[in-house]
Order: structure tokens, then C-alpha cells, then sequence
């Protein structure tokens, strides 16, 4: 179908979703997620409300938002199967498998969202245990207790 092995089409996560088009195996490099690179975040959100901008380092941000990125709908999920890795040396982000990968599959990373950027991009990945909130894996519990003790009491 498509020679990238991948293909965006409506997700039950979030609009258009990324799913593949060929069996990936753990490790392999599923597509980069290209864009530029700068020192300072690029706008949060473009007008169609979707994030595409990644801290890739600290302090050095990736604008994944040009339609030239053929992983720009990848979505967030709680439990992935893909994650971004930052090649230094090529100066570009591939999408990576964690785990095998079906054709069909969507593929998913995880966004790495902080505590506070988590309010405002609600999860909806459909597992059993999300969170609710698209946030980085290890600030999950930080998450669970804000929002408990942010909840109106009566
Ligand atoms: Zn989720």
C-alpha cells in the first residue's frame, strides 16, 4: 500500500490516527517524524487543535506539524506499541516499535507530556486503565493524586 509501511486514516482514538501497513518487529524503525528543530516550543497547538511538537532533548523542540511528516497522526496512548527515538547523528525522530506490530495495527507513543500540559489534552486510547489524560508514563501517579485532591469536595 504504502512503500513507508504506514498510512493515516480515522483512528477510535483521536481524528486521524497512524496504522500500519506491514508487520513491524520490536525495535525496528516504523517511519521518522520529521519536522524542525528550535530552542524555543513551537505554538502548542496548530489551529486544528491537534499537538504535534515534541521536546525531543531538553529544551530542544521538534515541530512535527508539516504535512511533509509522514508520522504526524500518530496518536497518544496510554500503553503504546511505538516510542520516539532521537537520532543525534541524522538529526531526526523515528517512530520505533516497543513490540511487535500487526498490519492494521494503529500505531501509538507516548507523547511524554508533563503534569501540567496533561490538563488540557484529555486521552481517550481506549484502555482499560487510562489515565484520561495524555501524560508521560513515569508522571502518571502524580496525575492520579492531582486529581483527587482537585476534586470538589462536598
Ligand atoms: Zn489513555
Amino acid at each position: 500500500m504504502s512503500e513507508l509501511g504506514v498510512a493515516s486514516r480515522p483512528s477510535p482514538i483521536a481524528g486521524l490516527g497512524l496504522f500500519a501497513t506491514r508487520a513491524f518487529v520490536a525495535g525496528e524503525r516504523i517511519a521518522p517524524y520529521s519536522g524542525r528543530t528550535s530552542a524555543e516550543p513551537p505554538s502548542a497547538a496548530t489551529s486544528d487543535g491537534k499537538v504535534y511538537a515534541l521536546e525531543i532533548t531538553p529544551g530542544r523542540w521538534l515541530d512535527g506539524s508539516s504535512e511533509e511528516n509522514p508520522s504526524r497522526h500518530a496518536n497518544h496512548a496510554c500503553h503504546p506499541n511505538a516510542e520516539m527515538v532521537w537520532d543525534e547523528g541524522e538529526a531526526t525522530a523515528w517512530l520505533t516499535a516497543l513490540k511487535p506490530i500487526a498490519p492494521g495495527d494503529e500505531i501509538t507513543f507516548d507523547y511524554g507530556f508533563s503534569l501540567a500540559e496533561s490538563l488540557f489534552h484529555p486521552c481517550a486510547c481506549g484502555a482499560a486503565d487510562c489515565v484520561g489524560r495524555i501524560i508521560a508514563t513515569p508522571l502518571r501517579p502524580a496525575l492520579r493524586r492531582h486529581l483527587r485532591f482537585s476534586r470538589p469536595r462536598d
